[in-house]
């Protein structure tokens, strides 16, 4: 037998029936000890998620608006749920405490939290599970940050006194006892650090999709799943805009070598993405695969700078590096051949900018010419080893040039697992699915 602790995300606890799949889910496997839960989320399209109805009520207090409105629509869906469920946990007591919390103008961050409270309450009592508050446990230091070791310990230490327990994701608590949140997505972080904690065999995050795909189904018609992914893998692909999980409850589940599994709540027999530390290449499937994504996104600027004799031109790169650092502005890439660099911004981070920034460039480097490509977008293709294999870049190269796709920028960096293309706006989407055609076939 091993450990596995589940985390059921906003749309998976949303209302009864939802719980319903929920409770089947966890009895379906004696494994599922841990369960980590979000606020009920959206029930239907144009619903309201409570985490948001919660800041909303924080609005109104901040504004001296009445709010009692608002968080009777909070109330009214807990107390549907508990009916449904046929629970008693005596609601209307901790309702009637928050509510004299709220005449207190608390913080954000307690009011968002009580979501997940009400939540892990109510679903602890339908599966007569525990109920653990990590508000004691999940620790942050007096400026917010998490501290990693302390809620280690005391997870682990809490933990090993129950057997099965719910645990409200989200939030924690400062040294002074005050809650705070994790930023929006958070309960998957929670997940991860019980995962860490008690050493689990495996993380399961339930959600509403089947894990990850290949390509964005917005723009390939039923791209295939992603079986396996490993995190080096994820993180390249979630950097370029393909998100299911919090980016953060990536890296404690990664500390302690717990692999994820994304898993659907409402097709609960699909096998789902498992995130793992390193492609198992004694597998055959996984040792032939190539491209295990694309993701990609619109609206970046490249600047091309030429200057001659630029390679014997000692702190070049680093006077770019400092003008962009005076102007705040990160940047994604940057390729560079022998006498030129480009450097690739989004253009949200250059805002209306960039006349000044290339003024600057002109004024401190000093380059022969600059060339700007403005409205680029950026396809990051991701698998493993793939540097290593002879003809892949000539496959991705061929397939964007059939179709028709101007390349304006390449950057395959030494990572052996991804090669970045730039192509102009217009010609992204098509772009994308020429590289899915060329490598989708490979499995
Ligand atoms: N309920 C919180 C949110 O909506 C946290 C979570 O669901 O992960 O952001």
């Amino acid at each position: 037998m091993g450990i596995k602790v589940a985390k059921f995300g906003g749309s998976s606890v949303a209302d009864g029936i939802q719980l319903t799949k929920t409770k089947q889910i966890i009895e379906q496997d004696p494994d599922r000890r841990y369960v980590v839960v979000s606020a009920p989320g959206k029930r239907f399209e144009g619903d309201n998620k409570i985490t948001d109805l919660l800041y909303l009520c924080k609005t109104h207090i901040d504004h001296n608006l009445p709010y009692d409105q608002i968080f009777q629509v909070v109330a009214d869906r807990f107390m549907a749920v508990e009916v449904n469920l046929g629970v008693d946990v005596d609601l209307l007591t901790q309702l009637e405490t928050i509510r004299e919390n709220l005449r207190r103008n608390p913080s954000a961050d307690y009011i968002a939290s009580r979501g997940e409270f009400l939540n892990a309450i109510l679903v602890a009592a339908f599966l007569s599970f525990d109920f653990v508050d990590t508000a004691p446990l999940i620790k942050f230091d007096s400026r917010g940050k998490l501290l990693m070791e302390e809620t280690d310990e005391a997870l682990r230490d809490e933990l090993a006194k129950h057997e099965r327990a719910v645990l409200p994701g989200f939030y924690g608590s400062t040294p002074d006892g005050n809650i705070k949140t994790f930023s929006r997505g958070g309960s998957d972080i929670t997940g991860a650090l019980v995962a860490r904690a008690i050493k689990a065999d495996v993380y399961e995050n339930w959600t509403d999709v089947s894990g990850f795909l290949m390509a964005d189904p917005r723009i390939v018609k039923n791209p295939k799943q992603i079986k396996t992914i490993s995190y080096k893998e994820l993180r390249e692909l979630s950097y370029m805009g393909a998100g299911v999980l919090h980016e953060d409850a990536i890296y404690p589940a990664r500390m302690a070598n717990v692999p994820i599994n994304i898993k659907n709540t409402n097709d609960p027999a699909d096998h789902g993405t498992m995130i793992i530390g390193e492609a198992d290449f004694d597998d055959p499937a996984e040792r032939n695969r190539i491209v295990t994504g694309i993701a990609g996104s619109k609206d970046f600027t490249v600047v091309a700078l030429y200057k001659n004799m630029m390679s014997s031109e000692r702190g070049f790169v680093r006077r770019i590096l400092g003008i962009l650092d005076d102007y705040n502005i990160n940047f994604e890439h940057l390729p560079s051949g022998i006498d030129t660099v480009s450097v690739v911004m989004s253009n949200k981070d250059i805002g209306d900018r960039l006349d000044d920034v290339l003024d600057e460039f002109r004024s401190r480097l000093r380059p022969d010419s600059i060339d700007v490509l403005e409205n680029i977008a950026l396809i990051a293709t991701v698998g493993r080893r793939m540097t290593l294999r002879t003809g892949v870049a000539a496959r991705l190269f061929t397939a964007l040039g059939e179709a028709g796709v101007n390349i304006r920028m390449i950057d395959q960096g030494s990572s052996e697992m991804n090669i970045i293309v730039g192509v102009e706006n217009k010609d992204f989407e098509k772009a994308v699915r020429a590289i899915y055609n060329a490598f989708s076939e490979e499995e």
